[in-house]
């Protein structure tokens, strides 16, 4: 299946699972009480509901249009030219009318229509897939000497779709014979297994222990109410929840083991009929990563393991205690303190701190805000959590978020802004296929406003508690993202390299394996005192099951931190490069090289020495804070 195609559903199907979380909260307010300017206007799409109708009916009659093509992508430069016109302009409009329909049931889940709208253009969706199958394998076909003809006769063809093609054409040494391929195609229905037993079992068999809180209250101890009581500020409860946690998944073991075992030997597998030398190799080609990267980043962290130590230190000053164990990882650092703000304080927040990012960009963002480009506030129905979509190509971006005036909600919208203002420009400066930003590269423009965001709240807040909690809320994302990303990144390495060389895996080895990287990240003893019993953990993260996925949380921070950084100490003429050159850029070009184009190369470790630079600059102002609170 195409990319694109690929990202307009994947999109879709990811509305759907959020959907089942949402609805548990819900607010008072409907809809109608809630002031036009925070509203989102989806009428800029289509004028309402009938005339999405109307255009999903045109568009379904034109879908058997692609028959024409079948067969006949090599016989000339004209044909294959007049196949991507016509599935650039075809991919745009389902695009569209996927985005209305998501976002019309985004705004009420519970109602009825948009809810079948929604489920009418999925089902066009996969006609459409199925209808254009055909043209990648095509493409994949056509042997290189005639493909450099096609691009030297045909200037428009290279123009907007070289980039497109080589995207294609690089995965011929991994393709195999039509029958081969019919072989794999058909073990693609084991291909799910392990996940699907991981969360089933999860989510619906695994027995779970119940706790009673201080407060005498019982509660049955699930993954939610774990992450929810393993902040709590009492240290006895934490303790509690830990052991009873993950004493429970350390009764199946056994289970997990063989079922992890059974997704490594299924990447394992692809690997080798495929032709890849490793099952990272497979992981990270289709986006064009070399592995090279992958393995800078373990290299790069470990090294720097004692700026987690010192974070560790600070941590166990700061909370008090003789010896920090790990189930004293999420305790709050410092006691909560409430900042509040109203939309408009945050609109004027967020400008302000994007000064940086110079005029041409803050035009932009004004128009989100009058212009009507985001549904701001929660109303009963609504689809919870946020997020930014720039599947309205022609139109503009879309920001869903459900502002309750916390500091949280504010950095959430500076956030969303970053997707949005890199769909704007992608949108805007490149053809539609090439215009959908890469995973790799999907949280560095959002992450790089919250950095904004929060180092302009810290240059101009003098109250020392509000800048303690915004200075630990830093660090902890330091820690959770770039740190423990990389050591599952690690792990996930280390057991997909055994299986490679022949070794089976098993509960009790894998629990081994995890607590040594473990014991090895938190400093085991000198540090932090970590029970065996925690080695288990790999059991609770489903991100095992994602296919080397997890390490780009921490390249994707490394790399808005780095340009963070050249922004402010540059100024506009970087500010400048990284609109033209990176936000604009969209997927026209690999994403290690768009990187480079704004000075941050991911094959060397100076990315990631920003990154500990400034988690270093961070503790020290805590530091300095907490001597000046002091006096
Ligand atoms: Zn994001």
């Amino acid at each position: 299946m195409f990319k694109k195609l690929g990202v307009v559903l994947m999109s879709m199907l990811f509305m759907f699972n959020v959907l089942a979380a949402q609805n548990s909260k819900s607010t008072e307010l409907t809809r109608d009480k809630i002031p036009e300017k925070y509203k989102w206007d989806l009428s800029q799409m289509f004028k309402s509901p009938q005339a999405w109708e109307q255009e999903k009916q045109a568009f379904v009659k034109e879908i058997p249009k692609f028959q024409q093509f079948k067969n006949k992508l090599s016989e000339s430069s004209q044909t294959l030219l007049s196949c991507l016109n016509f599935y650039q302009k075809m991919a745009e409009r389902l695009s569209l009318l996927s985005a209305y329909a998501s976002q019309l049931s985004d705004q009420d889940t519970r109602a009825s229509k948009p809810m079948a709208m929604r489920q009418e253009i999925s089902q066009v969706a996969n006609q459409f897939a199925a209808a254009t199958a055909f043209i990648e394998p095509e493409i994949l076909r056509i042997d290189a000497k005639t493909m450099q003809k096609f691009m030297a006769e045909n200037a428009e063809l290279r123009k907007n779709y070289k980039h497109f093609i080589d995207n294609i054409q690089r995965m011929k040494p991994h393709t195999l014979t039509p029958d081969e391929e019919e072989i794999v195609a058909n073990a693609g229905m084991m291909a799910d297994t392990p996940y699907d037993i991981y969360g089933i079992f999860k989510n619906a068999d695994m027995p779970r222990p119940e706790i009673t809180l201080p407060d005498g209250k019982k509660v049955r101890l699930d993954d939610a109410a774990y992450t929810l009581y393993r902040a709590s500020e009492n240290r006895d409860l934490r303790k509690e929840v830990f052991e009873q946690f993950f004493g429970s998944y350390k009764n199946f073991e056994r289970t997990f083991g063989t079922d992890l075992y059974s997704e490594v030997k299924k990447d394992i597998f692809y690997k080798t009929v495929r032709k890849y030398k490793s099952s990272l190799e497979a992981a990270l080609t289709p986006d064009n990563i070399p592995t090279s990267v992958y393995m800078n980043l373990i290299e790069s962290v470990n090294e720097n393991l004692p700026t987690l130590h010192r974070y560790l230190n600070l941590r166990k000053k700061l909370l008090g205690v003789k010896e920090l164990h790990y189930y004293d990882m999420y305790a709050p650092l410092i006691p909560k303190v409430e900042m509040n703000y109203t939309v408009e304080q945050a609109e004027d927040l967020i400008k302000k701190a994007l000064q940086p990012l110079g005029d041409q960009y803050l035009k932009v963002v004004n128009e989100a805000f009058n212009n009507r480009w985001m549904d701001i506030m929660p109303n009963t129905g609504k689809r919870s959590g946020a997020y930014s979509s720039g599947a309205a190509y022609s139109v503009h971006p879309y920001i869903l978020l459900n502002f309750m005036g916390k500091y949280d909600d504010v950095s959430t919208m500076a956030h969303e802004l970053g997707h949005t203002m890199h769909s704007y420009f992608s949108n805007k400066n490149q053809t539609f296929l090439n215009a959908q930003y890469p995973i790799f590269l999907a949280e560095v423009a959002s992450t790089c406003n919250e950095n904004l965001l929060a180092d302009y709240v810290l240059h101009h807040e003098k109250d020392p508690k509000k800048r303690l909690a915004i200075l630990g809320n830093r660090l902890e994302m330091f820690r959770t993202t770039l740190f423990r990303q990389t050591q599952f990144a690690e792990f996930e390495l280390k057991i997909h390299e055994m299986v490679e060389k022949g070794e089976a895996l098993t509960g009790d080895k894998l629990s081994k394996l995890y607590f040594d990287i473990l014991k090895k990240y938190y400093g085991a003893d000198t540090v932090t005192k970590l029970e065996d019993l925690y080695g288990i953990e790999w059991a609770y993260i489903p991100h095992f099951y994602y296919d080397f996925y997890v390490f780009q949380y921490a390249t994707s921070l490394s790399a808005s931190t780095a340009i963070e950084a050249k922004i402010l100490k540059e100024g506009k003429p970087m500010a400048q490069k990284y609109i033209k050159e990176f936000l604009s850029a969209g997927c026209s070009d690999y994403p290690i090289p768009i990187l480079k184009r704004v000075g941050v190369d991911m094959t060397t470790k100076e990315p990631y020495e920003q990154a500990f630079k400034k988690m270093n600059e961070i503790m020290d102002e805590i530091e300095k804070t907490l001597k000046e609170m002091k006096k």
